[in-house]
């Protein structure tokens, strides 16, 4: 269009003026001679030509063709970094350090000058010249300074991971530079990325009005032969281990790369294979000393919790004994659903047996490669084997585009990935397993064929991989909750969320609900972010129940908050029907257990707290069994769901852990046990409740109301919701059918015959102004009928937004 070519001849005219610099760097002849085979290296001079003559500009390339170690290098050359710095963003904090290492290493200079900073991190100093940080480090530096004046070149590396930091960067980045060039005082904006879809950025008009100019990176791609598996198997580390097995004895030399989903799963597969092919006396000596004891991962391997308590309790000042989070199970990689591994193995001394251990074969070089592993340990894998052994790295999905293996022939890929997924109802997260994109294992394929043609195996069937798999793995910001996701961008600063220029935008009618919602809770006033909204934002929940979190925090209540929360992640922690039985024993049980459950809500504030006090009673009752090793027993007599009392321990305890790291000054001991409350703390959850659910209110349906429906006893149980236009019900297990409190708050909703409200506690409207001002009018004088306060009476009259209605509400007691 004419508007580019008149930007461009004008920058063009401004590059004439500057005089080029060029900046020495001496490297040694091996690592001259290894980026020579680069296909990168072939590009430096049109790559820096185009980055001088454009403001933005995407690099697209074949994992291994040299962008994260060598783009930041030209610049380096070309004088980018002579008065400010050159800086890279990775999504990953290893790659963030083990790439500022590898360039400070090939360019032989020191970390001082090549460093890097992530969260809590670093080795940046006065003297850093080019500066590695994960993508959260750049958004923290932009809220200090928005045009980010220190720098002269900003690369977003792997923007086809694209994360949600990536994604708001490019946002962000796409107005800075603009304003940048109209100071006079340009800053270059590189976005580099595997060779995955990178029309999200070009076609994308809201984003860069004139489409960036993009380079592809060609590098010599040698064939690769695609095996499917007949049969798709479900113990996938199994078959990974046996095709390495039959590779490494029928098929000719050549490294083998086998694709897991994490570091659990790759360290059993690396003890096996090491069992399978031991190492004789004078490797293993090579190996300890030189390398790494072929068996010390495994034994560094955090052990499951119950077999593994150390009974180092920490004690509160108040003199109450808590039990130390070391007693729960340390999540590997945050993932939610360890041990489900260890049965993919369960028939272990079958693969150990004596007909597995190849004595006398080739020796196999066998290394482990994930995200948390010492990068002195990372590197092993750049190094070529002893003589004589064939390399063989298990790995996660980190050697899919971040590290680079040389001398891959074999791949095996599981076709599985661990993906992060948002609960929708609390916004925790958890990792699980599925399938990965075809794109990915596209790229999984592609690293057989780098040096030579090579063969990739998939464990799967071509019709898994044809039905199954999705093109591409969806943007994380469309995984995001959206009232988080508009909560952390308003404390990053951003005006108008609904107007950011997102390279894929999530819902607009969404995001305004959000808005309302945040609002509502008293997060955002004026479009402003509230200090409380800062605190919420802290949490790593949805911002409802990150202002319940933050009002926990003053009566010593995290416990029973974190605990309903993580409940509330779950389903059906109580079980309806009894799984077998006579019909006539259901029954009896059904019956015993819908007492129980009575007797568990108590009375007076704990009656009120309702469903939400006995789920806390139930689950304090389970973990009590629990340390006296009856729980299976205890949940079969209570009808509580085995799975889901585990599964909340480890949300409580992933919980407690990302609120200590994101909050350290909090430092939450979280007591498995959970003392049961009294009537006064029941009282206070009533009300934290009711702080972060002002949004699901509702108010019971008038007698007056009901008579005129036809089928009236249908409607004893009816609720009007503040934020629906249907009715919602109690259900018939709710311990408040009885009591049938005029307002209640709840959960959530779900819809059977009719739309049933779940986790159900009764608040006391007086309460309201209180904790949800943001709902009640009280200070506009002009309403029908005007908000008053009666003196006499000690009553506020006022209206509440939605459908309830004119209140009159004594002053409310109690402070939060
Ligand atoms: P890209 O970013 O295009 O995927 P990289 O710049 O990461 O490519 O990698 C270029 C080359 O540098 C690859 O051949 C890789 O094996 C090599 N390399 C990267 N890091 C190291 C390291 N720490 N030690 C040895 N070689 C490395
Ligand atoms: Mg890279």
């Amino acid at each position: 269009s004419s508007t580019e070519t008149k930007l461009n001849t004008k920058e063009i005219k401004n590059i004439q003026r500057q005089p080029t610099v060029y900046v020495d760097v001496i490297r040694d002849d091996e690592i001259q001679e290894a980026r020579l085979k680069l296909p990168i290296l072939a590009e430096e001079q049109y790559i820096i030509e185009v980055i001088n003559e454009n403001e933005i500009i995407i690099i697209a390339g074949e994992t291994g063709s040299g962008k994260t170690t060598q783009v930041p290098q030209f610049l380096y050359e070309a004088g980018y970094a002579l008065k400010k710095q050159i800086c890279i963003t990775e999504p990953r904090r290893v790659a963030a350090i083990s790439m500022s290492q590898r360039v400070a290493e090939e360019m032989n200079l020191s970390t001082q000058i090549v460093s890097y900073l992530i969260r809590f991190e670093g080795n940046v100093t006065e003297e850093t010249k080019i500066k590695f940080v994960t993508d959260g480090v750049l958004l923290k530096e932009i809220h200090s300074d928005f045009l980010l004046t220190k720098y002269s070149v900003i690369i977003l590396d792997e923007a086809h991971e694209r994360t949600v930091y990536t994604d708001i960067l490019i946002g962000l980045l796409s107005r800075i530079v603009p304003l940048r060039k109209k100071k006079g005082d340009p800053l270059k904006l590189i976005i580099m990325s595997a060779t995955l879809r990178v029309s999200d950025f070009t076609e994308n008009q809201r984003l860069f009005k004139v489409a960036p100019p993009v380079i592809n990176v060609e590098s010599r791609q040698f064939p690769v032969t695609t095996h499917f598996n007949k049969r798709t198997v479900e113990n996938y580390l199994k078959e990974a281990y046996s095709k390495v097995i039959k590779i490494h004895s029928k098929l000719p030399e050549g490294g083998i790369l086998v694709f897991l989903t994490g570091q659990h799963e790759v360290n059993l597969l690396v003890k096996k294979l090491r069992i399978t092919f031991p190492l004789n006396m004078k490797d293993k000596l090579i190996a300890e000393k030189e390398r790494i004891e072929p068996n010390a991962d495994y034994n560094n391997y955090p052990n499951d919790f119950d077999k593994n308590s150390k009974g180092t309790n920490k004690k509160r000042n108040n003199n109450q004994t808590h039990i130390n989070l070391d007693d729960y199970s340390i999540p590997n990689d945050n993932e939610s659903n360890s041990g489900e591994e260890d049965e993919l193995f369960s028939d272990e001394e079958d693969l150990i047996g004596n007909s597995s251990v190849y004595h006398n074969a080739q020796p196999l070089w066998v290394l482990p490669l994930y995200s948390l592993l010492p990068s002195q340990k990372q590197q092993q894998v750049f190094k070529p084997p002893p003589i004589g052994y064939r390399l063989c790295i298990i790995s996660t999905n980190i050697a899919e585009t971040s590290l680079t293996i040389p001398n891959i022939k074999y791949v095996v890929d599981s076709g599985r990935a661990k993906i992060k997924l948002y609960d929708k109802v609390t916004g925790l997260t958890s990792y699980v397993v599925r399938w990965t994109s075809k794109a990915s294992a596209n790229q999984r394929a592609g690293r057989a064929g780098r040096t030579c043609p090579g063969h990739c195996y998939r464990l799967y069937s071509s019709a898994v991989f044809n039905n199954e798999f999705e093109d591409f793995a969806t943007p994380e910001i469309q995984k995001r909750p959206v009232d988080d996701l508009y909560l952390q961008m308003k404390c990053m600063n951003i005006d108008k969320v609904t107007n950011f220029p997102f390279p894929t935008a999530p819902d607009l009618l969404q995001l305004k609900a959000a808005e309302s919602r945040l609002e509502i809770l008293g997060a955002l006033r004026n479009n402003e972010v509230t200090s409380l909204g800062q605190s919420i934002s802290k949490f790593p929940v949805l911002p409802r129940f990150g202002k319940m979190l933050a009002l926990s925090n003053q009566h010593d209540l995290f416990s029973h908050t974190i605990c309903l929360v993580a409940a509330l992640s779950v389903q059906e922690v109580f079980l309806e029907t009894p799984w077998s039985g006579s019909s006539e024993e259901k029954k009896q049980l059904r019956q015993k257990w819908a007492s129980l459950r009575r007797e568990w809500a108590g009375t007076g504030n704990s009656l009120l707290l309702g469903d939400n006090g006995v789920l806390l009673r139930a689950i304090g009752a389970a973990e009590y069994a629990n340390s006296q090793g009856k729980l299976k027993e205890f949940c079969q007599i209570n009808g509580l769901r085995f799975n889901a009392v585990t599964d909340i321990r480890k949300l409580r305890l992933q919980l407690t852990l990302e609120i200590n790291k994101n909050i350290p000054a909090l430092d939450i001991i979280v007591d498995p046990k959970m003392e049961p409350f009294n009537d006064i703390q029941a009282k206070l959850l009533r009300q934290i409740l009711l702080a972060g659910l002002g949004d699901q209110i509702a108010k019971k349906v008038s007698l007056e109301e009901a008579n005129q429906f036809k089928e009236k006893a249908k409607y004893k149980y009816a609720y009007k919701a503040n934020s629906m236009e249907d009715f919602v019900f109690l259900h018939q297990n709710s311990v408040l059918k009885k009591t049938l409190p005029e307002f209640v708050i709840f959960q959530e909703i779900y819809e059977t015959d009719k739309i049933y409200m779940r986790g159900v506690s009764a608040i006391d409207p007086e309460w309201l102004p209180t904790f949800v001002p943001e709902l009640c009018n009280l200070s506009e004088p002009l309403l029908d009928p005007p908000p008053f306060y009666n003196e006499k009476e000690g009553s506020i009259y006022c209206t509440v937004r939605g459908t309830f209605g004119t209140q009159a509400w004594t002053l409310p007691e109690v402070k939060i």
